[in-house]
């Protein structure tokens, strides 16, 4: 490719979004990936007639209406399209003190099923859940493009001033200042923590309001839906349509410095030594990655470095990838849960465990007769290092016992009805994601300002512009492919497209 307009390091949904934009618009654009497929944490594995997703399967952005259907806006942008499946409920919990409550897809019913456990709190219950649908209102009422591009603000305002006042007013806030103004309850108030806590993995008080009111009003409006044919299949119909729109993907391409003249960035340089050279650099790799690995940590720019003092990494999770028989399963199983026993235990390592069986929603990723059961659970790298091949094997076995152990709570009989089991380690998902500590991305160090200090897409090196869960709004598909437009509008307008 001659005057590649763009080089994205790295087919993230983040990654993939911005390349398809830009590549409608009519730039050229090479996208360059270290692994064999596309997809990063939204990828996937086969193993044994089971095609399990790597990470997210609680997906969001797929719906057909507003404008916060960011995944569904971004394939047809480049004339693909991806068939959902509805879930019905969103998450099934079973939480301390026997608070075992579904996330019903119909909002009323979500709330009459939270104020059957609370009903001394139903009207601050309805006042907080209801300040969240009017962020999401705001939200879903204009394009959700770069806010770092003046005449993009300006029209919006004109368009919508009083979703834009809206937008302003909850920008620095967090969800847990709006649930303790309106609640007092202090069961519920730990319920709203892991309401939080099981995207954000932070508890309500570090969580800003504007992704809580997305979460907490998207699965009532465009809901959630599982990708047919699983969630690795958004990253290929992203790269089908890349591809027709004229830009390119490399596989086994891993970057290993973004390279600068005069301190603008310039062009990359893969592991074999190879150069490509491009008039923008967009990084998917997270800002620990970019800013310690491909860039010299020792010339990091000062607003990474506050960045970094605001923001560490997240855990790394302990996945099991499970194949078990569907009798396992009884009737009437929702495909996603959470499980925690002690609230003291929230945030700790195997406290809260997360589950998926994305085939209650497609049975084709299963041989016949069988399920798939997602289970994880934070854990550090730090558990993981400097374990001989044994030793790791063994810790592995052992920490898979304890999970399963718990799970046989809600699925009895699963360790008997076991037909696979593979299990990842946060060293797993920083070798085959290339993430630094296998992190699932950046909280919060303290309490923030709602997202104030969250970055956009352009970074303090000319050229080099991030994007992916350590830019605005954060982690999660949806919010990543909204990081994605954004920083394809932001290039857009910076090459005059
Ligand atoms: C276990 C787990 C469960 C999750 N569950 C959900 C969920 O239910 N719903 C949801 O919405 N989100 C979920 N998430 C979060 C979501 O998957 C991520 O926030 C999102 O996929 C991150 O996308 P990204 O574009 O930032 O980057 P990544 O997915 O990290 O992709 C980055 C890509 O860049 C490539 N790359 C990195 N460095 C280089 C290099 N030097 N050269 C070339 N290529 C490089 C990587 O190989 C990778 O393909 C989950 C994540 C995990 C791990």
């Amino acid at each position: 490719m001659e005057d590649i307009d763009a080089i994205v390091i790295g087919s993230g949904i983040g990654g993939l979004v911005t390349a398809t934009q830009l590549a409608a618009k009519g730039a050229k654009v090479l996208v360059l990936e270290r692994y064999l497929i596309p997809g990063g944490s939204a990828g996937y594995f086969e193993r044994q007639g089971y095609r399990f997703d790597v990470g997210a399967s609680m997906i969001f952005g797929l719906g057909q209406n507003g404008t916060t259907n960011l995944l569904t806006r971004a394939l047809a942008a480049v004339n693909v399209s991806q068939n959902a499946i509805a879930d019905p409920v969103q998450i099934h919990y079973h939480l301390p003190q026997g608070l075992d409550l579904k996330v019903d897809r119909v909002y009323e019913k979500f709330l009459q099923n939270l104020i059957a456990h609370f009903p001394h709190e139903e009207k601050g219950i309805r006042r907080f859940y209801d300040e969240c649908q009017k962020v999401f209102k705001c939200l879903n009422s204009m394009d959700l493009l770069s806010l770092e591009e003046p005449r993009y603000l300006l029209r919006v305002f004109f368009q919508r001033p009083l979703a834009c006042l809206g937008l302003v007013k909850y920008l620095p806030q967090n969800a847990g200042d709006f649930a303790r103004r309106y609640i007092k309850d202090s069961e519920l108030l730990k319920f709203i923590d892991m309401e939080c806590y099981c995207w954000s993995v932070v508890p309500s008080d570090m969580t800003p309001m504007i992704n809580a009111g997305m979460v907490f009003s998207d699965r009532h409006y465009g809901g959630v839906n599982y990708p047919k044919g699983g969630v690795g299949q958004i990253a290929q119909k992203l790269v089908e349509g890349l591809e027709k729109a004229g830009g390119k993907i490399q596989y086994q391409a891993r970057v290993t410095k973004i390279l600068t003249e005069k301190g603008k960035a310039v062009g990359v340089q893969l592991a074999n030594g190879k150069v490509y050279r491009g008039k923008r650099i967009v990084s998917n790799a997270t800002r620990w990655d970019t800013f310690e690995q491909l860039l010299p940590a020792e010339e990091m720019p000062l607003n990474e470095k506050n960045w970094q003092q605001n923001y560490q990494k997240s855990p790394s999770f302990l996945s099991l990838h499970i194949g078990v028989k569907e009798s396992v399963l009884p009737a009437g199983t929702e495909c996603h849960h959470i499980l925690l026993e002690g609230w003291e235990k929230m945030t700790a390592a195997e406290g809260t465990i997360f589950v998926s069986i994305p085939t209650l929603l497609d049975p084709d990723l299963a041989p016949s007769g069988y399920h798939i059961i997602h289970a994880f659970t934070p854990h550090w790298i730090d558990d993981w290092q400097e374990l001989s091949p044994s030793e790791y094997e063994a810790k592995k076995e052992e920490a898979a016992g304890r999970i399963i152990d718990r799970l046989e709570k809600i699925f009895p009989g699963l360790d008997a009805g076991l037909d696979y089991l593979e299990v990842g380690t946060p060293r797993t998902h920083r070798r085959f994601l290339g993430r630094q500590d296998g992190t699932y991305g950046p909280i919060p160090r303290r309490k923030l300002r709602g997202l104030l200090k969250m970055p956009f897409n352009r970074t303090a090196i000319p050229g080099l512009y991030c994007v992916g869960d350590s830019t605005f709004p954060g982690q999660g598909l949806n919010a990543v492919a909204f990081s994605g437009f954004a920083c394809a509008h932001r290039i857009a307008v910076d090459l005059g497209f």
